[in-house]
């Protein structure tokens, strides 16, 4: 079952301990499609500019379907993160939106048919806009960051109202919340209207909270940290993937569970390398693999 992925089609520059990059292809709907594309087939809506390499596209088009990515004239996303592996923190260099501060997404009538949906991290009010147009979704799966909470606070929370899993780091939580306990935060996030909650923590396990319990699910431990970005989009890929290739509701939480294990592995694997560089090589038997290795 075709899976629609919202976000960010960029090149990155990224730096942490273990080296830099230069204009690798990356963004949130890349890294999330790529994720998706083990399980099932992604359809990626975004925009690039017309400084988007052949390549890139070629790559993408392996992985994913392209007839809602829009090429307009003008520059692509880009985006310069810097990472420090000991500390964790993440510092955004820079942001240059580009053909993504006059994009408004318009889905085709099959597009707007989709069951399953990862608005992946992009401007609340673009998640809005295509939360609008869904016909039929059968599970819906959204993603933030701190900037958007910052700077939309709102539409970040009717995007957590309006989704069937809302998924975000403990960071994020605390910034919505003031709670630093994943559990205590992803409570508070379904008093705020949230129907399901997921709180990842890095190293330690994402906690899963709805109002019918919670679960938890340890991350995979011996991971050769290379670059962390990305690491939520492919969690999410991954989980809501394997959700739509079951063809399940997230009413159940053993089944997100499951979802969620898929999530771990995968983003295990995509923070061994820089970017998206790691889907290059990667296979559904290797995910399989770390999966049955966690700790459950
Ligand atoms: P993550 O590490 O999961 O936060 O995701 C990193 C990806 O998000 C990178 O590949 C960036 O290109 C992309 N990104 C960074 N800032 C933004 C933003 N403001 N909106 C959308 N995508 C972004």
């Amino acid at each position: 079952m075709a899976v629609l992925v919202l976000g960010s089609v960029a090149f990155d520059t990224l730096e942490t301990d273990r080296g830099h990059v230069a204009d690798c292809l990356g963004g949130s709907a890349s890294h999330a499609a790529c994720a998706v594309s083990y399980f099932a087939r992604p359809l990626i809506v975004g925009v690039v500019g017309d400084d988007f390499p052949q390549k890139d596209w070629d790559f993408l088009a392996s992985r994913a379907d392209l007839s809602e990515l829009k090429v307009l004239s003008g520059k692509t996303f880009r985006w310069h993160g810097q990472h420090n592996l000991a500390t964790g923190e993440t510092v955004s260099k820079s942001t240059e939106l580009n053909t993504y501060a006059e994009f408004s997404p318009k889905l085709s009538s099959d597009s707007a048919h989709a069951a399953y949906v990862l608005l992946g991290n992009i401007a609340p009010e673009l998640q809005l806009k295509v939360l609008r147009q869904l016909k039929s979704p059968r599970v819906i799966v959204a993603d933030t960051m701190p900037l958007w909470i910052d700077t939309d606070r709102d539409g970040v929370i009717e995007v957590m109202r309006q989704s069937h899993i809302f998924m975000l780091n403990a960071e994020e939580a605390a910034m919505l919340t003031g709670k630093r306990d994943a559990e205590e935060a992803g409570v508070a996030l379904l008093g705020q209207g949230g129907r399901s909650v997921i709180v990842k923590q890095g190293g330690d396990p994402s906690v899963l909270v709805s109002q019918a319990g919670v679960r938890k699910v340890p991350s995979y431990s011996k991971v050769d940290l290379v670059d962390p970005t990305g690491a939520g989009d492919n969690f999410a890929g991954a989980t809501l993937g394997y959700l739509a290739s079951q063809g399940v509701l997230a009413d159940n939480l053993d089944v997100i569970m499951q979802g969620m294990t898929y999530g771990v592995a995968t983003a295990s694997f995509a923070i061994e390398d820089f970017g998206t560089r790691v889907h290059r090589h990667l296979t559904k038997e290797d995910i399989e693999a770390r999966r049955s290795a966690l700790p459950l």
